[in-house]
């Protein structure tokens, strides 16, 4: 495995090189963050005619269709079989237009909710912006859910209208439709021109080509109820988090800063739009600014992505840790093999981006990865790795402008108070009120209110923040092992397994202990070329207590073919341990390929 670092490397700062065409948007970020207005980010938009408000597709597509940049490509969709097909903004806004009188003509209403159950198809995207236009409510559905997680959502979420294709209504939708009495309409988009004709459904075609390809946008309040997405379900059932227009400021924002757009940029969000990232950027950053949106309908596989990057000359690429650790596992040799010049940035979200993988970056693709931190909730990117910014490896970097982000302790009686000493653990927050910040969980205002504390908006996650002000994610509070009088993040003892050269990817629990409280136990799967034996087990316990210390290296760890992910590529930790310990394995809606 020439490929994998050293185990004795240690993870210097990756400092950067400064030059660089074209200049990064944030250069000096205590200078930004000291001069930050959100008036400023509101005045690079333009606002709907006459004060109207502010809608995020009028801003993502209209505004450019009405300007020079109407026929510059927006959007260019890749086929499964490789077809490349093209949408400028104009394209974009009739098409979109055309799907807001769709659903004008259905008698679906402002704030009423469309869900999309679709895969990566140009439709999909038509019908996001085309719902936002109209002043409903987008819920995208992640294509391979099965048929009970996608009821549980349409129930929850009050769905009136489905977008999806005739394949995937009959196996998934069809039988449970009859419970489903607020689902009144079901849109079909079937392929080629053949109109579908599925009994108690429409079709998407038919009625596009009727309907009027202008649309006057309604007033829309920046407060007005956009986009309705689910969590992940990591920790636990799907919570539906309720996103408004005015998040078009915080995306806009993000663009620039944390993603660095420029206007001759191609940018590829490899997320699907069924999770929040594939929507906030696979979708609307990369609208808002102008920029040419590369969507793949294909699936991760090394070659097709690298052969994508090579011709599409995509400068700026953001994607997910499961990505980078598939692509590690294939070889840096494989990304050297293609021309990944025009590449100036790579992001990654999702879930921490173990050091290895940041530096892997370098040998790949000759630029360090950068990780970003968000949720569901927050609607966009909260802490970043600047482009100017030196990488410290394994930190998730620092908060945006305009964002504060705080370490805070619990105290007795339910309160908390900031920690204001550098490298203490303790619960990541938020001060409320930026622009993308979620407006509540559909149907359950509890669970929301729990979420505010003493002027902060409590992630969930752990954190410390160093010296230098750089945040570093230690694990979920539910994750996060307690072993002899010690917090123990499994994100650190991964890290260290990831540095191993036979380990491709780990998982790490805490196992009930009567003595220490709990035991770390961690699950591990191989690169090809390496088997599972009781010499390879004991290598990686010595590599990991060395890197370690004997109190947080693992205890015990198992071999296996491969770990439970969700859909959105994140390892289900409370499904090793729900497992392990023989318990209830709770809501596995989100699991990828349940076994
Ligand atoms: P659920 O809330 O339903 O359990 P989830 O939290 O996985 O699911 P998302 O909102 O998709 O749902 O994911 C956000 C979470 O993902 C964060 O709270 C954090 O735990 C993790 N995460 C995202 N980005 C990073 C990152 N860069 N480093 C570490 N963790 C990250
Ligand atoms: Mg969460």
């Amino acid at each position: 495995m020439s490929d994998t670092l050293e185990s004795a490397r240690g993870f210097a700062t990756i400092v950067k090189a400064r030059a660089g065409d074209p200049p990064p948007n944030l250069r000096d970020y205590g200078e930004a963050v000291a001069g930050f207005r959100w008036d400023d980010v509101r005045a690079r938009l333009d606002g709907l005619p006459d004060g109207a408000g502010l809608n995020l597709a009028y801003e993502a597509v209209d505004r450019h269709a009405a300007g020079p940049l109407r026929s510059k490509v927006a959007l260019r969709w890749i086929g499964r079989d490789g077809e490349v097909r093209e949408f400028s903004y104009g394209d974009l806004a009739e098409a979109s237009s055309r799907f807001a009188n769709v659903l004008g003509e259905l008698g679906i209403g402002k704030g009423e909710r469309v869900f999309g159950l679709l895969g990566r198809v140009p439709e999909l995207y038509v019908a996001v912006l085309g719902t936002l236009k109209s002043g409903s409510v987008f819920c995208p559905l992640f294509s391979a859910f099965g048929p009970e997680p996608i009821h549980q959502r349409l129930e929850i979420g009050d769905g009136r209208v489905l977008v999806t294709s005739p394949t995937l209504y009959r196996k998934k939708v069809a039988e449970l439709r009859p419970s489903l009495p607020d689902l009144e309409h079901v849109l079909l988009v079937g392929e080629g021109d053949e109109p579908t004709a599925v009994e108690g459904t429409l079709d998407y075609g038919t009625r596009m080509r009727a309907a009027s390809p202008t649309f006057n946008v309604p007033p829309t309040d920046p407060e007005d109820m956009a986009l309705l997405h689910f969590t992940s379900g990591t920790t636990g059932r799907p919570k539906g988090a309720v996103h408004v227009h005015g998040a078009a400021l915080h995306h806009y924002l993000t663009g620039l800063y944390a993603l660095d757009f420029h206007p001759d940029d191609v940018f590829w969000c490899t997320a699907d739009p069924g999770w929040v990232t594939g929507t906030s950027y696979g979708i609307l950053a990369p609208l808002l600014h102008g920029i040419t949106n590369v969507v793949d309908e294909g699936e991760l596989d090394a070659d097709r992505w690298y052969g994508i990057i090579q011709e599409q000359r995509v400068t700026v690429w953001y994607t997910a840790p499961t990505a980078v650790r598939m692509l590690m596992r294939v070889g840096a040799q494989v990304a050297r093999e293609y021309d990944l010049s025009s590449l100036r940035f790579v992001g990654s979200v999702g879930e921490p981006l173990n050091p290895e993988a940041v530096v892997w970056g370098q040998q790949a693709f000759g630029k360090p990865i950068h990780d970003n931190w968000w949720q569901t909730e927050t609607g966009g990117i909260m802490i970043a790795n600047y482009r100017a910014m030196d990488v410290k490896p394994g930190s998730m970097g620092r908060p945006l402008p305009g964002i504060e982000a705080g370490i805070v302790r619990h105290l007795e009686g339910g309160r908390v108070e900031e920690i204001a000493e550098s490298d203490v653990e303790g619960e990541l927050a938020l001060r409320p009120g930026w622009p993308s910040m979620f407006r509540g969980y559909l149907h359950d205002p509890a669970r929301y209110d729990k979420c505010f504390v003493d002027g902060w908006y409590l992630s969930g996650d752990l954190a410390r923040r160093d010296a230098d002000g750089y945040f570093w994610f230690v694990g979920r509070a539910d994750d996060v092992i307690k072993s002899a009088g010690h917090l123990i993040g499994p994100f650190e003892v991964e890290s260290a397994l990831l540095e191993h050269p036979a380990v491709a990817e780990a998982g790490v629990i805490g196992v009930p202990d009567p003595v220490v409280g709990e035991l770390v136990k961690a699950f591990v799967t191989l690169h090809k070329g390496y088997e599972p034996s009781e010499a390879l087990r004991l290598e990686l316990q010595g590599h990991a207590r060395k890197r370690l210390g004997p109190v947080v290296a693992p205890k015990a760890i198992d071999f296996r073919d491969s770990l439970p992910h969700t859909r959105s590529g994140k390892i289900m930790r409370r499904l090793l341990k729900a497992r392990e310990l023989g318990l209830p394995e709770g809501d596995i809606s989100t699991l990828e390929d349940p076994r």
